[in-house]
C-alpha cells in the first residue's frame, strides 16, 4: 500500500479535486489518501477563533460568512450530479453548524479553538470522499480522530496508532482509496488535537510507518526540494534525490515543504518518501531513501525566529558539571536546543521555541552569567554529504559570506549539515550568495572573464 498526501494548495480548487481523482484512480493500487485543509481556510479558522476569543462576535460572524460563501460556491463545482450536489449541501450545512455553535461557547477556550481549526480538514475529506463517492469510486473515509493519537507532550502514539489503524484496514479489505483528515489528532485528555501548522505531512509519514507502506507520496505545488527557498531565492532548481538524513536537516531546518518531523517515522520504517507536483504530475519530483547521490552540496535552508543564549561558567563548578547542568535546564523546561558552541569557559545554544525562555534564563543564573540573549536570530544550514571535504565546502560557504556577521558556527557533529547564525535581517542576501557560490560558482566566474 501507498500513502499519498495532498496540501492546500493541491485541494484548493474544484478542479485541482477532479485532478486528484484523476491521479488516483489511474493508479490501481490500493491507497491511503490524506487530505490537508483547501489552502486559506486554516488561516481563515484560527482568524474566526481570534475574534472568538477577543469577544468580537461581529468580526467572527463576518469571517464566517466569507468561509461559508467560498464552500458553498466550491461545491457546486466539485459534484456534477445533483445527488452529489445534496450530499455536498448536507456536509457544509452540518460542518458549519458545528462552527457556528463552537464559536459561540464563552469562555472560548484554547481546546476550543483546536475543534475549530479541525474543521479545515474535516471539510476537505468529507467533502472529497463524497465527490469519489457520485463517481462510483471505491472508497471509504477513516476519521484521523479515530486513530491519530499524541501523548502529553504532543509526541505521537505510534504503538496505539499502528494497532488503531491497522483494525479499521482490516475492517475495509474491499475499499480501494481510504481519504483521511491529515494535521488533526486527539490527545490524551481525548480532546481534538492537531500536529502544529503543516502536520498533514507529519500525518502521511506517521501512516507510512505504521502501515509499513510501500512508498509515502507528498503531492504539494512544486516539482520537489529545492536546493534553496524557491520564495526567495531565484535561481533555484529541484533535488532529484536525498537521503533520510538530508531531508529531515532541510525539513527541520525550515524548508517550509516538509513538516519538520515528517521524515521521521519514515525513516524508521525504511519507507521511501517521494515529493510529487499535482500541477505537473510527470515532473520526477525528488525521492528520500536510504542512499542519494553524492553530490557534496545539496541544498539550503534558513529557520527563523531562533534566540541565542550566551552562557559563561562562574569559578563555582568544575568544568565537567558544567554541560550537564546547563542541559538539565533545557530538559526540564522540554525545549530543544538547536546549535551548541562552547569555548573553555562559555558555551552559547539556539533554541526556537521561546516560551520558557524567562524560566530557563532565571534558572541558568543561578550558577552561571548569562550576555544579553539575541532575539530574531537565523540559523542559514546547508546539507550535503561533508564526509571528505576534499573542496573545502566550509572555506567556500564562510567565503561566500565574508560580508555578512555570523554569530555563530556548527560543523562536524553529523557528516551532512553546517549551521551558521546571523541575524535575521541577513537572511535573504546570505541565502542568495551561497546560491550563487555553491551552485553557480562557474556562471559567475564566467560572467566575469567575459565582461567587457
Ligand atoms: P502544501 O500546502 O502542499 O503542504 P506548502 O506550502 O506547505 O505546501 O509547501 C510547499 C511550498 O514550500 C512551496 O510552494 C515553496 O514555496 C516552499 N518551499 C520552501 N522551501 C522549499 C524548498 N527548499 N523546496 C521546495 N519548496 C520549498
Ligand atoms: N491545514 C494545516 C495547516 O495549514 C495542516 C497542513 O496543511 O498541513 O497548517
Ligand atoms: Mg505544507
Amino acid at each position: 500500500m501507498q500513502v499519498w498526501k495532498f496540501g492546500g494548495t493541491s485541494v484548493g480548487k474544484p478542479e485541482r479535486m477532479h485532478s486528484i481523482r484523476q491521479l488516483l484512480t489511474d493508479d490501481s493500487n490500493r491507497k491511503i489518501v490524506v487530505l490537508s485543509a483547501l489552502s486559506g481556510s486554516t488561516n481563515a479558522l484560527i482568524a474566526i477563533g481570534e475574534a472568538a476569543k477577543a469577544n468580537d462576535t461581529n468580526l467572527s460572524m463576518q469571517l464566517l460568512a466569507d468561509l461559508r460563501a467560498h464552500y458553498d460556491a466550491f461545491i457546486q463545482e466539485l459534484y456534477s450530479t445533483d445527488a452529489g450536489l445534496e450530499k455536498g449541501k448536507k456536509i457544509v450545512e452540518s460542518e458549519f453548524g458545528y462552527i457556528t455553535s463552537l464559536i459561540g461557547i464563552r469562555p472560548f477556550a484554547p481546546k476550543h479553538e483546536k475543534e475549530l481549526v479541525a474543521e479545515g480538514e474535516l471539510l476537505s475529506t468529507k467533502m472529497f470522499q463524497a465527490y469519489l463517492a457520485e463517481q462510483g469510486d471505491s472508497s471509504v473515509l477513516f476519521p484521523a480522530l479515530e486513530f491519530m493519537r499524541i501523548d502529553a507532550d504532543g509526541e505521537p502514539e505510534m504503538a496505539q496508532i499502528e494497532t488503531r489503524l491497522t483494525a479499521m484496514l482490516e475492517q475495509h479489505t474491499d475499499k480501494k482509496i481510504i481519504v483521511t483528515q491529515g494535521f488533526i489528532c486527539r490527545n490524551p485528555r481525548e480532546e481534538v488535537d492537531n500536529l502544529k501548522r503543516g502536520g498533514s505531512d507529519y500525518t502521511a509519514s506517521l501512516i507510512g510507518g505504521a502501515i509499513r507502506a510501500e512508498e509515502i507520496q507528498i503531492w504539494t505545488d512544486i516539482d520537489g526540494m529545492h536546493n534553496n527557498d524557491p520564495r526567495i531565492v531565484k535561481r533555484t532548481f529541484p533535488i532529484r534525490e536525498l537521503t533520510f538524513e538530508e531531508a529531515a536537516e532541510l525539513a527541520y531546518f525550515g524548508a517550509k515543504i516538509l513538516h519538520p518531523s515528517t521524515i521521521t517515522p519514515a525513516k524508521l520504517r525504511h519507507v521511501p518518501v517521494r515529493l510529487k507536483n499535482t500541477m505537473q504530475p510527470e515532473a520526477p519530483g525528488t525521492l528520500i531513501a536510504n542512499q542519494s547521490s553524492d553530490r557534496e552540496i545539496k541544498a539550503i535552508a534558513a529557520k527563523d525566529n531562533i534566540t541565542a543564549i550566551y552562557i559563561h561558567s562562574t569559578r563555582m563548578l568544575n568544568a565537567y558539571g558544567f554541560l550537564r547542568r546547563v542541559f538539565e535546564i533545557f530538559e526540564k523546561y522540554k525545549t530543544p536546543v538547536d546549535m551548541i558552541t562552547t569555548s573553555e569557559v562559555s558555551v552559547s545554544v539556539t533554541i526556537d521555541n521561546d516560551t520558557n525562555l524567562e524560566a530557563i534564563t532565571a534558572e541558568l543564573r543561578e550558577f552561571a552569567d548569562l550576555e544579553e540573549h539575541d532575539r530574531d536570530q537565523n540559523i542559514i544550514c546547508v546539507v550535503g554529504n561533508f564526509s571528505a571535504d576534499k573542496e573545502g565546502i566550509a572555506l567556500k560557504v564562510l567565503e561566500a559570506m565574508k560580508h555578512i556577521p555570523i554569530r555563530m558556527i556548527s560543523y562536524g557533529a553529523s557528516e551532512h549539515n553546517l549551521s551558521i547564525l546571523i541575524h535575521s535581517k541577513y537572511k535573504a542576501e546570505a541565502l542568495n550568495v551561497l546560491n550563487e557560490r555553491l551552485f553557480f560558482y562557474e556562471d559567475t566566474m564566467k560572467d566575469i572573464f567575459t565582461a567587457p
